[in-house]
């Protein structure tokens, strides 16, 4: 297992990280019926062959994880890994919140202390919830007592809400959703770099973006599997991630035991890619980009929708389906977990949003076709 040390607190931190939000399930209809026996095979496979970052959250798996996390990292000598968690910000209603849903997260994943600790989920509508609960300073003080190694912040906002949030503390790392289609796709680039500039060591989310690049569109998919018959997609995807300097670790959501020897065996040794890789994959980029997405960049001037739509997550869900083969199915399983009264199918096609898209999409057209497929 190749290792980066975390420039603030000097540990030795896994390149790979293993993320418990896609665990295995005995119920695939239920989040929180972790199949524990798979999912301990899981852990202890990660672990004996050097994983040490283990990355859960308050939500995850419906509030599971996190207690799963601490039965199965129980058997572990509390030293020997590093345990990241979270804190809810949309459950943050009061500044009394941040102390009893930290106390809870403890005792969940029977720890006195998080290595890593992260406000989470931080966007533009979440984080004056932070703010007005003094979440920062909350944290910071618990940083002091020893019960916090490593604070930061996961973040899904755009660039000028970053440079707020890198300026409003003393933040010892950020997680950041990186991979080679979001480098430029979602701005990812600019993010990385104003982290960079701050200081701060990313520990990469969605690497392989929930799973969307281990299956391409056919060019694509042909493209490496030429340069490389015996990689999965999603092996491209995470030596792209793990070559970037400023990564300390790269999470993955593993759901099978295939998936973590696959993982696993991408960073031991891990070998970045070389410039005729970076080549391959930049052909395959195209490849992908030539599947003609809708070119929403969730700026949401469109919103809100008089009919409820959620009309960038419907797009969203819409591009994932043109960018990964165009399975019907991928797309109404999205669908279908968006909430209802959010979905495409409650376009009246008044047309407000289209006259405001920036992008000048067609967007009552797109949420027209988005619904006649999910109802395939
Ligand atoms: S056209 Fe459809 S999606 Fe757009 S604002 Fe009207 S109802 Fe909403
Ligand atoms: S205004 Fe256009 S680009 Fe912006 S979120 Fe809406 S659809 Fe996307």
């Amino acid at each position: 297992m190749e290792y980066r040390v975390n420039r603030h607190g000097g540990e030795k931190t896994s390149l790979l990280g293993l993320g418990m939000m896609r665990l295995p399930l005995r119920d695939p209809a239920d989040p929180t019926s972790i199949d524990e026996e798979k999912a301990q095979q899981i852990v202890d496979y990660a672990y004996a062959h050097g994983v040490n970052y283990f990355d859960t959250a308050y939500p995850y798996h419906g509030r599971m994880s996190e207690k799963f996390c601490g039965r199965a990292l129980a058997r572990y000598p509390r030293q020997s890994y590093h345990l990241a968690s979270k804190l809810p910000g949309w459950l943050v209603n009061g500044a009394e919140d941040v102390p009893r849903l930290f106390e809870e997260q403890l005792q969940n994943c029977q720890t006195p202390y998080f290595d890593f600790y992260l406000c989470h989920s931080v966007h533009e509508e979440n984080w004056p919830r932070y703010q007005a609960a003094n979440a920062y300073a909350q944290l910071d003080e618990r940083r002091q007592k020893g019960q916090i190694h490593n604070l930061g912040f996961s973040f899904h906002g755009g660039v000028p809400l970053l440079k707020e949030v890198l300026a409003a503390g003393k933040w010892d790392f950020v997680q950041l959703q990186l991979n080679y289609f979001d480098w430029d796709y979602q701005d990812a680039r600019t993010k990385y770099e104003l982290c960079a500039a701050a200081g701060l060591q990313v520990v990469v989310m969605e690497p392989v973006r929930g799973g969307g690049l281990a299956t391409l569109c056919d060019s694509a998919a042909a493209l490496l599997q030429q340069a490389a018959p015996d990689a999965s997609l999603a092996r491209w995807a995470i030596r792209w991630a793990a070559g970037l300097p400023g990564v300390l670790c790269v999470l993955s959501g593993m759901s099978t035991l295939e998936q973590v020897v696959d993982n696993t065996a991408a960073m031991a040794p891990f070998i970045p890619l070389t410039t005729a890789e970076q080549a391959t994959l930049a052909d395959a980029l195209a490849a992908i980009k030539a599947q003609k997405l809708v070119p929403c960049t969730t700026c949401k001037y469109c919103m809100p929708c008089p009919a409820g739509v959620n009309i960038p997550g419907m797009l969203r869900i819409y591009n994932e389906y043109r960018l990964h083969g165009e399975i019907p199915a991928r797309l109404r399983e999205s669908y279908n977990e968006a909430p209802e009264p959010t979905r495409a199918a409650h376009c009246v096609a008044c047309g407000k949003c289209k006259a405001q898209c920036p992008q000048q999409i067609d967007i009552p057209a797109h949420m027209a076709t988005i619904a006649a497929l999910a109802k395939e």
